[in-house]
């Protein structure tokens, strides 16, 4: 096992037999069609944590959209949220028009073309910067996502946690080492990316069809299925969490959670963590009390939805209300709205929430909505 990166160790000719292998062949994606820095972007941000099969339809319609930083400027928030709504790490979508209005102020609707610039774009960090700058103006910048970070663990057999900030950086070293070989800087970039997306897979690499298999160090020692190493993390914490559909008049409630917190931006029906000792609905009482100052009866369950966030899960359960007494003072909304169950799909609700919503929207439309 190796103790340290070692790049001036690695054979040469890394970097050509990486780029042959994608020249020969490799999947077509959308946003490897064009040098629109703001397409790339686009796509380098969708991209992170989220699948290619996934962001296929949402990158299509975002373009759509709005095809220039101009557009994506000046649209309501709302409308992009929407957009947005399901592909998760909803931060994502809230920097990309913060980053897209500075680019209009700051640079004059124009992409930076320097790394410097690019980082300083909210939600842009080092290796994105690296890749749209790459891909768009045949710049040359290593790379380091989950995927490239994974090769270059098993290239180097890197016995150490690639979470630590000194093998991090080592890593960086090494990434550049292997590109700075590389005389078509754009497609070594894309082959080593399209190389961990699927060859050099997580759980099961494919060692047998890797155009890099010669210069594999873990493969040549056997421990690629135990790169890369991380630390084990600690048990994900879960929530158990009650909401209400509250309705008066014929329509229902929804809150818009704040900026810059979790799912900030996006709606929901209020309601938070059960507490110890309590009921269920205890939870949505004191709840709907605490958050908006009302009475409300609570009625019969509407479903319960099991989701996973990033670092705890929750079971949420979901119930009928009516509003009974108290004058409405929502203490933790950005804004809210009393609407017609019709109007609900306008807004960008949480996946756990949208879940919620579609059950309850079908009960709706098949009979009248349930009063308490
Ligand atoms: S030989 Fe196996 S472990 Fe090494 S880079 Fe290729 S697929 Fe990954």
């Amino acid at each position: 096992m190796h103790s340290q990166v070692n790049p001036p160790c690695l054979k040469t000719g890394f970097a050509q037999a990486l780029t042959d292998w994608y020249k020969a062949d490799h999947r077509e994606l959308p946003w490897r069609d064009t040098t629109d820095p703001y397409a790339i972007w686009l796509s380098e941000i969708m991209l992170q944590q989220t699948q290619v099969k996934t962001v296929l339809d949402y990158y299509r319609r975002f373009l759509a959209q709005y095809p220039t930083i101009q557009a994506l400027a000046q649209a309501p928030p709302d409308d992009v949220m929407k957009l947005w709504e399901g592909l998760g790490y909803y931060a994502r979508c809230r920097n990309l028009q913060k980053a897209a209005q500075q680019i209009m102020e700051k640079h004059n609707g124009i992409f930076p073309n320097t790394l410097e610039e690019v980082e300083a774009l909210p939600g842009i960090g080092r290796s994105t910067a690296g890749a749209i700058l790459t891909f768009a103006y045949g710049q040359k910048h290593p790379l380091l996502d989950g995927n490239v970070k994974r090769v270059i663990s098993r290239i180097f057999d890197i016995d150490q946690d690639v979470q630590q900030t000194a093998v991090i950086n080592q890593m960086w070293q090494a990434s550049e080492t292997l590109l700075s070989e590389s005389e078509e800087p754009h497609l070594y970039n894309q082959a080593i990316m399209e190389l961990g997306a699927t060859v050099c897979l997580p759980q099961n690499p494919r060692c047998l069809l890797c155009p890099v298999k010669s210069f594999c160090q873990a493969c040549d020692v056997g421990t690629q299925h135990d790169r890369p190493v991380k630390a084990a993390k600690a048990k994900t914490p879960h929530h158990t969490i009650a909401v209400g559909v509250i309705w008066k008049d014929n329509q229902v409630f929804i809150q818009q959670r704040p900026e810059g917190g979790l799912l900030g931006g996006l709606w929901e029906f209020p309601g938070g963590k059960q507490e110890a000792g309590e009921t269920l609905t205890d939870t949505v009482l004191r709840e709907i009390e605490e958050e908006l100052g009302i009475n409300v009866q609570v009625g019969e369950l509407i479903t319960t939805v099991k989701h996973a966030y990033t670092h705890f899960k929750i079971t949420l359960h979901a119930y009928h209300c009516q509003y009974i007494s108290g004058d409405l003072q929502p203490k933790a909304a950005q804004a809210w709205r009393w609407v017609t169950p019709d109007e609900l799909p306008q807004y960008a609700f949480p996946k756990a929430n949208k879940t919620v919503l579609e059950k309850m929207l079908t009960e709706w439309q098949t009979n009248q909505p349930q009063s308490v």
